[in-house]
């Protein structure tokens, strides 16, 4: 579903990554790890091309893209794949002056044009599905940051994306509502959500992710199955890494 191949990504004279290449299959759940700085973020933002690489190729469910650093990026090309994606912050991002229910609507309405009926019935499904139905018509303020992210998922869902990109979830919350945030993403993995997720959350990791990837100064370090990479790092430095996440 996700395949890139040698994502190179450079600021200026800085190699942020260089020469990544990963496969998420259709339903299966990846996991990003490394030190901070390592490079997750700016991987994350290749694949929705918030951040257009240096060069490399970006394939999602088959639509694909080749950069160059002498090829022009057609905007129209990078519109259509990043609507392959759908996006969830560390801090949430919730449109504040909107209510619960107009944040999963939003994009529905605006960017699709679909009819504002059409749009309400599925930000209420969706709202079911992460147990805020209750709280459509409130204010966003009004909700734990928990439910916060909750609502976030449910509007990265609304429009269908064949992958669900999720930058540090979990981190921002406290231990008691980041297991709500956990449960919904787990929940989703069952489902056959095919999710691409930084983090240092080793329980959301370990948790529902299939495959982890250690990138460590814009390289993969290692790479495996969650249970190899968390049970039995083959690097010292992942060893040591691993030993930092709680
Ligand atoms: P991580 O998410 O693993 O902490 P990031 O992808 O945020 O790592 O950052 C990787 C490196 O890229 C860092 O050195 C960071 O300073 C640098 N970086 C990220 N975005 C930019 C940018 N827009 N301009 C310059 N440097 C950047
Ligand atoms: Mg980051």
């Amino acid at each position: 579903m996700v395949d890139l191949k040698n994502i190179v990504k450079r600021f200026g004279d800085l190699t942020v990554l260089n020469e990544v290449s990963l496969s998420v299959a259709e339903g299966a759940v990846m996991a990003l790890v490394g030190p901070s700085g390592g490079g997750k973020s700016t991987l994350l933002r290749c694949i929705n091309l918030l951040e257009i690489p240096t060069s490399g190729s970006v394939d999602i469910a088959g639509d694909r893209l080749e950069f160059r650093p002498d090829l022009r990026v057609n905007s129209k090309d990078v519109h259509r794949l990043r609507r392959h994606t759908g996006m969830v912050f560390q801090n949430f991002q919730l449109f504040p002056h909107r209510t619960v229910i107009e944040n999963v609507t939003e994009g529905l309405t605006t960017v699709l044009k679909w009819p504002k009926e059409r749009a309400r019935e599925r930000a209420m499904m969706l709202l079911e599905k992460v147990g805020l139905a209750h709280k459509a018509e409130v204010w966003p303020s009004t909700l734990s940051g928990g439910q916060q992210q909750r609502v976030a998922i449910a509007r990265a869902l609304a429009p269908s994306p064949k992958v669900l990109l999720c930058d540090e979830p979990t981190s921002a919350l406290d231990p008691e509502l980041s297991g709500e945030v956990v449960d919904v993403l787990a929940q989703l993995a069952r489902e056959g959500t095919t999710m691409v997720m930084a983090t240092h959350d080793l329980r959301l990791a370990s948790k529902i992710a299939n495959e982890v990837i250690v990138l460590d100064g814009g390289v993969i370090v290692e790479q495996g199955s969650s249970r190899d990479i968390f049970t039995r790092p083959q690097r010292e430095r992942t060893k040591r890494f691993i030993a930092t996440l709680t």
